[in-house]
């Protein structure tokens, strides 16, 4: 029997110039797309018609998994569809994990996308120029002690800070304990950008600093860069040093 493949591709923010050609060349390939609808929408027009498209809100990333590799080790080209990058807090590692612990037999293959931190920071203008930590404040899979210890250290050691999953309408108190945590190690003025759906039609920045982000309007689209100790904003821009100005007279 033939061996199938999974694809985990990577489609960008959003906009569909931002996606990489080979991105692009799996979804026209594949005969099945599997992917949370939000998703699938906004990349829709580069499928090939005559694929079987496997789109639920409601199917659970461990379902989709799972389905994707059933239906490879069948023969089939599927691709399993993630937004941004498939590596960065999507699902790169479950199907690995899964195919691991089932010993499904077929070809998994993962293609990069630009991530929301990538795309953020170019609409912010070059915040991410020296080190930089990401650090989701979803605690689903995730135990929420360990969260503050890494926001902790991340605050503790004047990274640049990319927090993914600020805020829903459930999780309201994390971004708050975040934003404490920081302003015991950084200045109340450090710059904070906060970009939503960027890439896309409804794409929002809104520059502010550390004392008071909690005024912007943040959600499940947006990620929030907060800013080292030498991070400054100019010209409605943000960015960060990498280190030029004390080493040559620029
Ligand atoms: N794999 C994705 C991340 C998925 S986690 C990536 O590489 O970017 C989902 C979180 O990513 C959201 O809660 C939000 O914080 C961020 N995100 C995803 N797309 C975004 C976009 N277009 N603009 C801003 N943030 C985005």
């Amino acid at each position: 029997m033939t061996i199938g493949v999974v694809r985990v591709v990577g489609i960008g923010p959003g906009a569909l110039d931002l996606m990489a050609p080979r991105a692009l060349a799996a979804l026209q390939q594949a005969e099945i797309i599997v992917g949370y609808r939000t998703y699938l929408n906004l990349v829709a027009s580069c499928f090939n018609p005559k694929a079987e498209v496997l789109s639920s809100a409601m199917m659970q990333e461990v379902d989709r998994c799972r389905k994707a590799l059933e239906l490879a080790e069948t023969g089939r080209d599927v691709a399993l569809v993630c937004g941004g990058d498939p590596g960065i807090y999507a699902m790169a590692g479950l199907v690995f994990e899964l195919a691991k612990n089932q010993g499904n037999r077929c070809r998994i293959e993962i293609i990069p996308g630009i991530a929301a931190l990538n795309a953020c920071a170019a609409v912010l203008g070059a915040p991410l120029m020296h080190d930089f930590a990401a650090i989701s404040l979803s605690d689903l899979l995730t135990p929420w002690e360990l969260i503050e210890k890494r926001l902790e250290a991340a605050a503790s050691a004047d990274f640049v800070t990319v927090l993914y999953n600020p805020k829903s309408k459930k999780r309201t108190s994390q971004i708050e304990r975040a934003r404490e945590i920081f302003l015991a190690h950084r200045a109340a003025d450090t710059p904070v950008g906060i970009v939503h759906a960027a890439g896309r039609e409804d794409e929002t920045m809104q520059l502010c600093t550390l004392v008071n982000m909690l005024d912007a309007s943040i959600g499940m689209q947006t990620t929030v860069t907060i800013g080292n100790s030498q991070t400054f904003f100019w010209e409605n821009r943000m960015i960060t040093p990498r280190g030029y100005a004390g080493k040559y007279s620029i």
